[in-house]
This record gives structure tokens, sequence and C-alpha cells, in this order.
């Protein structure tokens, strides 16, 4: 037998779902706003390999100054929700293809990751964009990778795994983002094109309890078997650094190094640190 519906409550959800579209779209209003006036900006953070102690890498972030009050996470998710994501994506490919252009003629060439969304990976619009842009640049597509997060569920998970083939054909590299937080890691990682494997900072929080760092070294194992290259991300402290040295875990992203910088500020920093692949003594760095 069917129960009644309760008319109240369904009114109440109603109302509730209606402001938050009318919430989204004017979110969204804002949005487009910001890419139109060119007012997004990325930040940088530096990916260190503890080994070599150098900087190895970095990723680019997005950050909205006059809307401080809106975290990027959430407007990533409008986004999405919208069906803007992709022209938010292209503004980013756009912003970090220029910054990497203009470090490549001051001598700095570097490889950078940017966050993608899973939608943009539905249809060729983000794949032509790449081509084009990549056409008329003097940067190499080998130079930017491509974090993809595994929080969303696939749908189309073939639909997926061909783009990422042309993605990947085109040269570019294929970074698995928040390794560990899905509910389908493991068959992400044997069933797409993955050169990197970024281990989520919740898993870094607990590195030194017994548990997670067997966790962590397994997944280390089972990565460079395969090839894979893995990042710890989120590391903020020295001690998780040794445990993550202990593991064999090489490749650090955190606050313990740096907060994410601004390009003037991650030039400098990229001056300092050292890209020589000798060790340096550097204040920060634990393996001198
Ligand atoms: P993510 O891709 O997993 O990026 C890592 C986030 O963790 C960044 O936050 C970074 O600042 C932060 N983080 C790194 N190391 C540490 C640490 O040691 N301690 C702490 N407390 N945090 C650390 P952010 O910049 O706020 O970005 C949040 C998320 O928003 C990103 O997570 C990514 O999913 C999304 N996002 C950021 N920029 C973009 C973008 O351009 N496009 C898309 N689609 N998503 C983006
Ligand atoms: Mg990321
Ligand atoms: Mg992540
Ligand atoms: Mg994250």
């Amino acid at each position: 037998t069917q129960s009644k519906i309760d008319h109240r409550t369904v009114s109440i959800y109603d109302s509730k779902i209606t402001s938050k579209i009318k919430n989204d779209y004017c979110i969204l209003n804002n949005i487009r706003e910001a890419v139109e006036k060119n007012e997004l900006r990325l930040v940088y953070h530096p990916k260190i390999d503890i080994v070599k102690n150098r900087i190895v890498g970095a990723e680019a972030l997005l950050r909205w100054d006059n809307h401080k009050n809106i975290n990027i996470a959430e407007m990533i998710e409008v986004s999405e929700n919208v069906g803007y994501i992709t022209d938010i994506s292209k503004a980013v490919i756009d912003i970090v293809i220029k910054q990497m252009e203009e470090w490549k003629k001051e001598g700095m060439e570097i490889k950078v990751a940017i966050n993608i969304s899973p939608l943009d990976l539905m249809n060729d619009v983000l794949y032509d964009h790449l081509v084009e842009r990549f056409k008329k640049s003097t940067v190499k597509p080998e130079m930017l990778e491509l974090e993809i997060t595994e929080r969303n569920t696939y749908r189309e998970e073939d639909k997926v795994l061909d783009m990422l083939n042309k993605l990947k054909k085109l040269g570019l590299g294929i970074t698995m983002d928040d390794f560990g937080t899905g509910f389908n890691s493991l068959k992400y990682i044997l069933k797409f094109p993955i050169d990197t494997i970024k281990i989520d900072k919740y898993f870094i929080d607990t590195v030194e309890d017994n548990n997670t760092k067997n966790v962590i070294e397994g997944i280390n194992n089972t990565a460079r078997q395969t090839g894979m290259v893995v990042i710890a991300e989120g590391v903020e402290t020295k001690s998780q650094i040794q445990a993550l040295e202990n593991i064999g875990c090489r490749i650090i992203q955190g606050y313990y190094f740096s907060k994410p910088l601004n390009p003037e500020s991650f030039k400098e920093y990229y001056n300092e640190y050292g890209h020589s692949e000798t060790k340096t003594e550097n204040a920060n760095c634990v393996l001198s």
C-alpha cells in the first residue's frame, strides 16, 4: 500500500530546492562575469621530490578575489550543476598556458597540473580547446597534467576512458586526485590511463599511525610496480614527511613546504629552492 504524501513536507522541500536553484544562478551570474572580465587567477602549489630535494611540478588552483566568501569548491560545484564548468576549465587552461609561456621565456620550464571536472570528459569541448590552444603555443602538451577527481562517480565510464586516451595521445599527463576517498579508487586506476595518483590529505593526516602507514605503503608499492608516480597531498608536518620518507613516498605537496603561491612568488620560490639535481640545505627541507 502506498503511503500518503505529506504535502507540507513536499512544499517545504520544494521551496528549498527553488531557493537553492535561485542561489546557484545568482552565484553563476557572478562567476560568468568574473570569467568574462578576467577576474579569475591561479595560484601555484609546489610539488617537491624529497629525495632529490627539488621542485618537480606545480598544481594550479583557482582563486577569485572579489568573492572571498564563496569558496572554490562551492564555485566549482555550482558551475557543474548549471553546466558552466567547462567554461571555467577553458578559462583555467588559457591562464595556465599563458603563464607557462611567460615562465618559459624567462627560462623556467615546469610541469603544471590543473584540476578538471568529470563533466569535462563527457564531450569534445575541452579536448578541442586544448588542441587549438597547444597548436599556437610554445608550451608542449607534455608539460600539462590533468587532475581528475574520483569523488564523483563516472556515469559513462567507457566514454571517459576514450576521452582520457585521446588526451594522453595528445601528450597530456593524467592524475587521479583525492585517491582513496571515492568508491572506485582501485577500479579507476586499473581501468583509466593514469600516470600519477595523489593520495588524499585524509590519509596523510594519520600517516604516522601504523594502519595508515601500511595502506599508503601498499598503494605506493603497487603504483610503482605499475609505473605510476605517487604524490602525497596535504603534508603539514616534519614527522609526516619522515613517515612518508620511510615508506618510500617521495613526491610531496603540502603546507609544510609552502602555501599555494602567486606566479611571482612561485618563481622566487623555485629559484630559491633549487631545481638543481643536488641536495641543498634548505630551511624547510628535512633531508639535508
Ligand atoms: P584539490 O585538487 O584536491 O587541491 C588540493 C587542495 O588542498 C587545495 O585547496 C590546496 O590548497 C589544499 N592543500 C594542499 N596542501 C595542503 C595542506 O598541507 N594543508 C591544507 N589544509 N590544505 C592543503 P583549494 O585551493 O581550496 O582547492 C580545493 C579544491 O577545489 C581542489 O582540491 C579542487 O578539487 C577544487 N579546485 C581548485 N581549483 C580548481 C580548478 O581550477 N578547477 C576545478 N575543477 N577544481 C578546482
Ligand atoms: Mg587537485
Ligand atoms: Mg586532492
Ligand atoms: Mg581535495
